[in-house]
């Protein structure tokens, strides 16, 4: 049932006032008419000025009178008041109009139409004012305290705000960023939070009086909080503004509503209590709401603006994984729309791997707040399985009450020109135009690069600076056409002495730098500082024109001569300098001792080239002994250098020099030579059976000249069988293996040429080489040999060594024998051969075989 506003109060002036029209009006609709109809407490409306007052329904049903028993007017109200009661009411109404409290309230009794006495609390406040501040309409609310005053419950006494026992709760509350209220089964306020009042805009003190919903709900009606959005307001939201949410929500365990209030629109939640009260917990989402309002008005103007501006628009519903594609964004990548499935994963999977990382990334960020746009560029595959590269744009429009994002929108837009592009200027900035080489940025990049590879792996690398020599004259005589010719040339023949890992740049002009990581020592790098000289010193064909430059260099190591870039170029330079002062066409270290080294080196081989000429070389030879019966059948050959200034010059020194300059080949083959015929004078004057072991450096196997006779085509030619020889070869040979050494080896052994495997132990030869290549002898390094006493470590690896060598189908040769205890111990172990100081030292062919004829006769 509804009651019909009286006309007195239609046309009263206070609805009609001057100013806050809005809130007249709204108080004198069917909202708050259905609101004084069905809240639980009794509701009046009060005309200060005129004294009239209507009465809701519920206020007569309290007394039990019917509707149409009491008429409109304060008198009505104030004959009904009990008269003890009535001056304290008055009181109390003048207090709040004179504005020395916060709200009217005061309780008393009321007669009821039967003539008994009921206990009401009445509370009210002014919703309407002249424009000098007057009041001039007051609404309020009658509630039942029958209750509490039978079981002698106080007056409600304004200044509690909350029981003693909720002050832990409250605690609590204060801190949380929603607003809350807990409300007791008798629907008044027990605790609230400062949160809430800030949020509902309620002044703490009327929280504080332990209001009911219907209370709230009126002061809140009477300030106009609802007017604007009335419309707006869905059932539920009416229900509540009605006061009679709270009847109907103990059947919902748990409901939310939403709705908008001084601008604010909040979230609430409201959860029923198993005693019968219920918490409501109030979220600020305007900002949600608005990006949402914002996007549904926005949508389709904005994904036309963007699909006429060429970008492919996405749409992302996290939770439920689904993911709208615009018709552009399927273009892009060449589908028609029915061909992808409106799938967020789509895309991820279409997304280079490399990629995936910085996209994860970046979209969580986003997520988490830390950035207020997701933007991330990456490769897309298309349907024809090219690569495209886009721009990724978009921001997270809708979150959960965690903060947990709900949905994303966002763009594609193709920046594959602009990828292409940006390639192309950093190739530019990072390479050189004419030689294709990296230039000097980039050789920054990669140096800096290798040189904390070389700090965190303990490693060495060069740096050389070459510089041409005499390039100035040929660009002068010959013109820059020529000069670029000579130095795209030169580029090329840099490069083809170098390894994969290597980087050589041009720093402009005739100057190129070459970075040479995992340098093991210095000395190993002056093969390929040689092959640089003679590949630029060689020949350039320009047109018709044939020219000669020549190359100098300067060498630096890290980190031995700098601990970091600058200086490592620095110091290149300058050894560039001194190798340029020096004469050019060669190299220079700049560590002196190095260079020191370096230049001994360079002279030694120098001296080497002559040698052989000149007949410096001989060779000399050191028996091998049979161990159990002291035969000597075999000899180790061994060079000699007898410099002509310089006096004898151990192989050990000078071997090594000759393999780096490649010399080795040609001096090793002399050895071999001479050995051959030893072998074969020997076979007649000596023994039949009798052999000479070569030695053959890895060097000699890698260097295979098809102009040299092969050993094998040696041997025949002087009408020598293959095991009057033996070679001596190391494990480094055999771990270094390549098609070309095992397929020498294979020749070598056809020949019947036996392979014996020199200072065995000190590499790395495992088991399997051993097995692989068919060795015949086993040479036990001079180191175990020399400390070599009874139950040593090195007797248990000798034994070890000697054993497995048996059973592998080879003989042993301990070498560097000098003592009988060693001898003894090695016969004990079961070792085949012995050689070494206590037999003979190496010696000449004459002296060798007097050594012979000696032990014949002994
Ligand atoms: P190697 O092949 O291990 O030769 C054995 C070395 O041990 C020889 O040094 C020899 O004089 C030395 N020696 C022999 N018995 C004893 C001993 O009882 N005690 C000590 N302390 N040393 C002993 P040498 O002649 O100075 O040769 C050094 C290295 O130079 C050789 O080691 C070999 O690797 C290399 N070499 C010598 N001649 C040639 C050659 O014609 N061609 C090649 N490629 N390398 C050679
Ligand atoms: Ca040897
Ligand atoms: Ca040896």
């Amino acid at each position: 049932m509804r009651q019909e506003p009286t006309p007195a109060f239609e046309t009263s002036a206070l609805s009609v006032s001057q100013s806050g029209d809005a809130v007249a009006q709204t108080l004198a609709d069917d909202s708050w008419q259905l609101a004084l109809e069905n809240a639980d407490d009794g509701a009046w409306d009060w005309n200060v000025v005129t004294g009239e007052q209507i009465h809701s329904r519920r206020w007569k049903e309290m007394l039990g009178y019917e509707v149409q028993d009491i008429g409109s007017g304060y008198a009505e109200f104030e004959s009904r008041v009990h008269p003890d009661d009535l001056p304290a009411v008055q009181a109390a109404a003048r207090a709040y109009l004179e504005g020395r409290t916060p709200g009217y309230a005061a309780e008393m009794r009321m007669r009821c139409k039967d003539g008994s006495w009921k206990w009401i609390a009445t509370r009210g406040f002014v919703v309407k004012r002249d424009a000098s501040g007057r009041r001039l309409r007051m609404i309020g609310t009658h509630t039942e305290i029958a209750g509490h005053k039978q079981t002698g419950a106080k007056l409600l006494d304004l200044s509690v705000k909350v029981p003693e026992t909720a002050l832990l709760l409250q605690t609590t509350l204060a801190s949380i960023s929603q607003g809350i209220f807990m409300i007791d089964a008798e629907g008044r306020v027990i605790t609230f939070n400062l949160r809430v009042c800030e949020l509902l805009d309620l002044p703490e003190s009327l929280m504080a009086t332990r209001p009911t919903l219907a209370e709230i709900t009126v002061y809140q009606l009477a300030r106009g909080d609802f007017g604007p959005d009335a419309s707006e307001l869905d059932a539920g939201l009416r229900g509540y503004i009605l006061g009679v949410v709270s009847r109907l929500e103990p059947a919902l365990p748990l409901c939310y509503l939403r709705r908008t209030l001084a601008g604010r629109t909040l979230e609430i939640r409201t959860q029923a209590l198993a005693t019968g009260g219920m918490v409501r917990t109030f979220t600020d989402v305007t900002d949600y709401v608005q990006a949402q309002a914002e996007l549904r008005e926005s949508e389709g103007r904005w994904k036309l603006a963007l699909e006429s501006s060429g970008d492919g628009v996405w749409d992302w519903h996290i939770q439920t994984g689904e993911e709208f594609f615009s018709k552009r964004l399927l273009e892009l990548y060449g589908f028609e729309p029915h061909e992808i499935p409106a799938r967020s994963q789509e895309l991820d999977q279409r997304t280079h791997p490399d990629d995936r990382a910085a996209l994860q990334k970046n979209r969580q960020d986003h997520f988490d707040g830390i950035t207020p746009i997701y933007i991330n560029e990456h490769r897309i595959l298309c349907k024809n399985g090219h690569w495209k590269w886009v721009l990724s744009r978009g921001t997270v429009i809708s979150r959960d009450a965690q903060g947990q994002p709900l949905r994303m929108i966002g763009t594609h837009t193709d920046i594959t020109e602009r990828k292409a592009s940006e390639a192309l200027i950093w190739q530019q900035a990072h390479f050189d135009a004419l030689t294709g080489l990296p230039n000097r940025n980039m050789l920054r990049d990669r140096l800096t690069q290798e040189i904390k590879k070389c700090r965190r792996d303990g490693l060495q690398l060069a740096c050389l600076f070459i510089d041409l020599d005499h390039f100035k004259e040929v660009n002068d005589t010959l013109g820059h056409g020529s000069g670029d010719q000579l130095l795209v040339e030169a580029a090329r023949r840099i490069r083809s002495c170098l390894r994969e890992i290597d980087t050589v740049a041009r720093m402009g002009g005739d100057e190129f730098t070459v970075v040479l990581p995992e340098v093991p020592d210095p000395g190993s790098l002056e093969p390929v500082l040689h092959k640089l000289l003679d590949a630029l010193g060689a020949a350039f064909e320009l047109g018709d024109q044939r020219v000669f430059v020549s190359a100098s260099i300067g060498v630096t190591i890290y980190p031995l001569d700098a601990g970091d870039i600058e200086d490592l170029l620095k110091h290149a330079d300058q050894a560039l300098y001194v190798a340029k002062g020096a004469g050019r066409n060669r190299f220079s270290f700049f560590t002196p001792a190095l260079q020191e080294a370096a230049q001994s080196r360079a002279r030694l081989t120098h001296d080497l080239r002559n040698a052989l000429a000149a007949g410096e070389f001989r060779v000399v030879y050191q028996p091998i002994v049979e161990i159990t019966t002291g035969v000597t059948n075999k000899a180790e050959a061994l060079i000699r250098w007898d410099h002509p200034t310089r006096g004898a010059i151990s192989p050990a020194e000078f071997i090594p020099v000759a393999e780096v300059s490649g010399l080795i080949s040609e001096i090793g083959d002399w050895v071999f030579q001479q050995a051959a015929l030893q072998v074969k004078a020997w076979r007649t004057s000596l023994r039949s059976d009798f052999q000479v072991s070569v030695n053959r450096s890895p060097m000699q196997f890698q260097h295979e000249d098809q102009a040299r006779q092969s050993w094998p085509a040696c041997l025949q030619a002087m009408d020598l069988p293959g095991n009057s020889i033996v070679v001596e070869i190391t494990e480094g040979l055999l771990l270094a293996t390549s098609a070309n050494v095992e397929e020498q080896l294979l020749s070598l052994q056809d020949a019947g040429i036996q392979v014996s495997l020199d200072d065995f132990g000190m590499g790395y030869s495992s088991l399997s080489y051993l097995q692989r290549f068919d060795i015949d002898f086993l040479k036990i390094d001079q180191s175990f040999v020399r400390h070599l006493i009874a139950d040593s470590t090195d007797l248990a690896l000798c034994k070890a060594i000697i054993v497995m060598a048996h059973a592998l189908g080879m003989k042993v040769i301990a070498e560097g024998v000098e003592t009988e205890l060693q001898r003894d111990l090695l016969a004990a172990a079961g070792c085949d051969y012995a050689q070494g100081y206590l037999f003979a030292r190496p010696m000449p062919a004459k002296d060798f075989e007097a050594f012979m004829a000696d032990r014949q006769f002994n």
